[in-house]
């Protein structure tokens, strides 16, 4: 029997980032949520994404989704500049400033979908507005996995259309500081039961280096990092975990969620090793499988990774 693979919704921001770490500046590289989303997701299947550009857009990107499995046919191009986002890292990278935020064309946008485009059974909710995360999910008619992400930022301005997002939502993806302001709640286990009673069953709660907290209708369970060999820029490492773990959902009939975070985990360990999507472009399936086997290994052993 050949395999369905399924193809992938995506809606969230396509940027121009400026990105300070200890390692260094790049300056007007290739970001947002739904890009880093998009190439890690696009390894295993195609992924219809959605978004908003300026006419500044440069043609390299274009052609990035283009080489890649990304369609682009509801990424709408408009008069004006495509939104642009700066941010720097302290030196142990244990915090991240925002410098700058401009919207650009991002400010008013209204998410377009072919209706045909519509009824991917998997829907990623990248992080934008909780509005704008609603508006694409009401229009998502086959949906059998509603996986949402989000930021601090929407928790502070609407933790109430947040919690219709996660109401509507099969799968959240937060990280722990995340999930302890929104809950009000100090511990992974008694947070991740607080976000359950919101509506998704399954919630992965991220935690940087330390791994990954899954707790699937309250069995909780500790996914560690894979072990990277140097941390160079975790920008978008979350929309990446997304990726992967969506890519998996793509391929599988029956998943088992714990495979489901060994792919995300994996995935994110290559985001993190560059600047912005650099290492993301030369992942190989070898290169992945390699690290999957790896991370599985010391899972059995209990290697203190
Ligand atoms: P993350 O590291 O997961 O927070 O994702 C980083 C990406 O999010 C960057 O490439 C930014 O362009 C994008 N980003 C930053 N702020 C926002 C925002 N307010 N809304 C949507 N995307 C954003």
């Amino acid at each position: 029997m050949i395999k369905e693979i399924k193809t992938i919704l995506a809606v969230g921001s396509i940027a121009i980032d400026t990105i300070e770490t200890p390692h260094g500046v790049r300056n007007n590289i290739l970001g947002g949520s739904a890009t880093y989303f998009s190439l890690a997701a696009s390894k295993f299947s195609q992924v219809k994404l959605v978004g908003v550009v300026g006419a500044d857009f440069p043609s390299s990107a274009w052609k990035i989704f283009n080489t890649h499995q990304i369609n682009t046919d509801n990424v709408q191009r408009k008069n004006g500049k495509t939104f642009h986002w700066g941010c720097r890292y302290s030196n142990d990278f244990s915090k991240r400033e925002t410098l700058f935020t401009d919207l650009g064309v991002f400010k008013d946008f209204l998410p377009k979908i072919d209706s045909e485009d519509c009824k991917s059974s998997l829907v990623f909710l990248g992080n934008i507005q909780p509005e704008l995360q609603l508006d694409v999910a009401s229009r998502s008619v086959s949906a059998k996995y509603i996986v949402s992400d989000t930021m601090n930022l929407w928790i502070d301005l609407y933790p109430d259309m947040l919690g219709d997002v996660f109401a509507i939502s099969h799968i959240l993806l937060i990280n722990d500081d995340e999930a302890y302001q929104y809950t009000g709640l100090k511990d992974l286990s008694a947070a991740a039961n607080c976000l359950h009673r919101d509506g998704p069953s399954i919630v992965i709660i991220n935690r940087g280096g330390k791994g990954a907290y899954l707790s699937n209708a309250g069995q909780g369970s500790f996914i560690p990092a894979f072990p990277i060999n140097k941390l160079v820029d975790p920008t978008g490492a979350g929309d990446t975990f997304a990726g992967g773990l969506l890519g998996y959902l793509a391929q599988t009939e029956s998943p088992d969620f714990i495979e489901a975070v060994l792919w995300g985990t994996v995935m994110a360990s290559f985001c993190v090793e560059s600047f912005g999507i650099n290492s993301l472009l030369r992942v190989s399936l070898e290169n992945f499988n390699h690290r999957i086997a790896i991370l599985k290994d010391n899972m059995l052993t209990k290697k203190d990774i």
